[in-house]
């Protein structure tokens, strides 16, 4: 097919995707209008138009999906590790059939580039597979005391029913992230996803059921007041977890709320990741690898790299070579062939973003490419490249979440590194040099729970993913994501 073909069929299947995506609440296995029947407007950031009217969650709503995921959660628990399995398993495959109506859907409600949703598709469906393997695995020991006067029996359970909080920049995968490892420990749930993208997680739902998820273990509550749902269910004594992805402001809020009944948290909160390049860095796997951080998502990653931290001596090979490949990125709808960055999420966004650049400009920086909003009715801004940008600049003490990279420069790797870690955040960061030793010395050094050694994506369902300090508590994905919904018992058994 030809380029505008293909945008063609994307666009014609619009609304037959939009029509299939449920509009309501899931509440025990039911689709199901708000109590008060409010409702809420779902947005397409690249062209300001309304998409779809959702129901909105209401606190009385919100309390019906925590009473369906705690009637169910004792049988849900009993149920062998192998069925819940197969019921993960069922949806990996459900989300590669349906591939291209997720994609769609994302690129519709959050603006990012249709290749690029379509990869959050294969990323996000991973965690259902890796779940479903880890499920069955979740082991437990049975041994003597020390003293050999007991046997231990240590098993793990399911924690109980949890709260999933999602954001808007990756509407599929931080779904999937959080539900699959609670179903792999037999957890039942309520979740909320961002008031800007909830059609993917709809959609996603509606495949649960599809996979043959029971009614009421997986329940999804859309609303335009987030603490109208969190509220009600996190004062529940039934509730056992939160998990939360978002900014840290939020988070904090939620841990300060979780104290009440000493809830599990899992916190995966924002970043502001530093891209370090030495001087023996490969420049051009450098430029490339500050591209996919910096570029993907529109920037609007916790894992962006926020700060570009180059050797003094580099810096100009750099700067020329990344200005060549940001310049050259195609800045439109997401739907269209070709297109490199789409819009940002909302007006709000785009404002905050040419908040940052107008900063660091008054502040001394050069703009080498972009530095302005993008014409058209969404919410464009141009791919933008800073340099001689001061450390108290707000692009590089705070997370930008948007198209706009500052270059930072360092004399020696002392400096590299006081730099990379002057952020109270800690998720990702970068690292490039063609010297191992040095590349593993910096990631003893470096406070991040995250590093990438010569490669600017590091995500994967099977790694540990989340950060140190303020970004956050906990770890989704590898063996240590299950772990999160799980609690340790331990019986003490008389010796025969
Ligand atoms: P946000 O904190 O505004 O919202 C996240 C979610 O929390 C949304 O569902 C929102 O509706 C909900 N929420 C907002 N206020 C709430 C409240 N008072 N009570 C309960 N829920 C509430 O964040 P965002 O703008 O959607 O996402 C961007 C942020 O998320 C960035 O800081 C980014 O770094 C972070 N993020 C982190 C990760 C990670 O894994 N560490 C991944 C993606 C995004």
């Amino acid at each position: 097919m030809s380029t505008t073909d293909t945008t063609t069929a994307l666009r014609d299947r619009v609304e037959t995707v939009l029509a299939a995506t449920p509009k309501g609440l899931l509440i025990n296995g039911q689709w199901r209008e708000a109590s008060d029947g409010s409702t809420f407007e779902v947005e397409n950031p690249a062209t300001g138009e309304v998409l779809a009217e959702m129901a909105s969650a209401t606190r009385e709503d919100a309390a019906a999906a925590m009473d369906a995921a705690a009637n169910a959660q004792e049988a849900w628990a009993r149920t062998p590790a192998r069925e819940r399995a197969e019921i993960l398993r069922a949806a990996f495959d459900l989300v590669q059939e349906r591939a291209e109506d997720l994609a769609l859907l994302m690129t519709l409600e959050m603006g990012k580039p249709f290749a690029e949703a379509l990869g959050e598709v294969k990323y996000g469906g991973e965690f259902l597979r890796w779940f479903a393997e880890e499920a069955v695995r979740d082991y437990g020991r049975y041994m003597d005391t020390p003293e050999g006067n007991l046997r231990m029996l240590v098993t793990h359970k399911p924690v109980g029913p949890c709260l999933l909080i999602t954001p808007w920049n990756f509407p599929l995968a931080m779904a999937t992230r959080k539900v699959a490892p609670a179903v792999a420990a037999g957890c039942t749930m309520v979740l909320k996803p961002a008031r800007l993208t909830p059609l993917t997680s709809q959609y996603f739902a509606q495949l649960m059921i599809e996979a043959g998820i029971p009614d009421g273990v997986l329940n999804v509550v859309s609303s335009k007041s987030a603490s109208s749902v969190s509220e009600p269910i996190m004062a529940d004594p039934r509730l056992r977890k939160v998990s939360f992805t978002g900014s840290t402001p939020v988070g904090k809020q939620l841990m300060k709320a979780a104290t009440d009944n000493v809830l599990r948290t899992s916190m995966e909160l924002g970043g502001n990741g530093p891209l370090i390049v030495f001087e023996d860095a490969d420049l051009d796997k450098a430029v490339a690898g500050a591209m996919a951080a910096k570029m993907r998502n529109m920037g609007e990653a916790c894992t962006a790299a926020n700060r570009l931290l180059v050797h003094e001596s580099v810096v100009e090979e750099f700067v020329a070579k990344l200005a060549e490949k940001m310049a050259a990125l195609t800045v439109g709808n997401g739907l269209d062939e070709g297109v490199d960055v789409g819009p940002l999420v909302e007006a709000k966004a785009r404002d905050s973003v040419e908040a940052f650049v107008a900063d660091a400009v008054e502040r001394g920086a050069r703009v080498v490419v972009g530095g302005a909003r993008a014409e058209g009715p969404g919410y464009f801004y141009q791919p933008t490249l800073l340099t001689d940008v001061p450390a108290d600049a707000r692009a590089v003490t705070e997370e930008i979440f948007g198209p706009v990279a500052p270059v930072v420069t360092f004399a020696d790797e002392d400096e590299a590194v006081e730099l990379a870690n002057a952020t109270e955040y800690g998720l990702a960061s970068y690292v490039f040099t063609e010297d191992i030793s040095r590349g593993l010395r910096i990631g003893d050094r470096i406070e991040f729970g995250l590093m990438g050694l010569n490669v600017g994506v590091i995500s994967n369902a099977a790694a540990p993913f989340g950060g140190v300090k303020q970004s956050g508590l906990g770890r989704e994905g590898g063996a240590e994501g299950i772990a999160e919904y799980t609690t340790t018992q331990y019986i003490g058994v008389e010796n025969p």
